[in-house]
């Protein structure tokens, strides 16, 4: 049985550059990798996998809510790798958990453990349930030196815990945060009360 891995960070911590070096290395041994995205994240179009670093590789696999896995012949496959896992439905977490189970393929995951209010997204919550390896991919704080655990979201330059969690094409910023930068600065912004609860 080959293992499912949970490879979690916060903005900024150079997990899609990890897993595109992943891939990168698979393939120079002449090994056969899947790369799988949530097709909501269309930041840098529909099937980009796309570093802040400026990195990209194409998408294998687009997952939605309609997807169905289990019905992929994986054979022949070294590895499969996923981006920004945390958008994923928890049905496509087990999926992928069966396919590194039977038929033998280790499955990377990365993404975010937590949203903007440090709420655990669905997907990485299953994959916490689930996974034999968990990993952090650390980062640092953007106002301070200490390890980044939660992700502060900028909205027109103040923080901001209001809003659904997955906004895409907003006017919104992402700063990986300690926790305590994260209530300083929400805080400041007189948006602590929100989250006090
Ligand atoms: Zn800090």
């Amino acid at each position: 049985m080959a293992k499912l891995y949970f490879r979690h960070g916060t903005v900024g911590s150079a997990k899609t550059l990890n897993l595109l070096a992943v891939a990168h290395n698979y393939r120079q041994q002449g090994k056969r990798v899947i790369l799988l995205k949530p097709r909501l994240d269309d930041r840098f179009g529909t099937s980009q996998i796309r570093s802040r670093a400026g990195l990209q590789m194409e998408a294998d696999l687009l997952v939605d809510a309609a997807t169905d896995l289990l019905v992929y012949n994986f054979s022949g496959i070294d590895c499969i790798l996923v981006d920004e896992v945390q958008f994923l439905p928890p049905r496509i977490i087990e999926e992928l958990r069966t396919i590194s189970m039977k038929q033998n393929i280790p499955v990377l995951c990365y993404g975010l453990r937590t949203d903007f209010r440090t709420h655990l997204f669905e997907g990485s919550k299953r994959l916490l349930e689930l996974a034999d390896s968990i990993e952090e991919v650390k980062a640092t704080c953007h106002f301070c030196n200490r390890k980044s655990i939660v992700n502060l979201r900028h909205v027109g330059g103040r923080a901001s815990v209001e809003g659904p969690s997955v906004q895409l094409g907003a006017e919104e910023s992402y700063y990986p945060a300690c926790y305590s930068c994260y209530t300083t600065q929400l805080a400041e912004s007189g948006a602590l009360q929100e989250t006090s609860c």
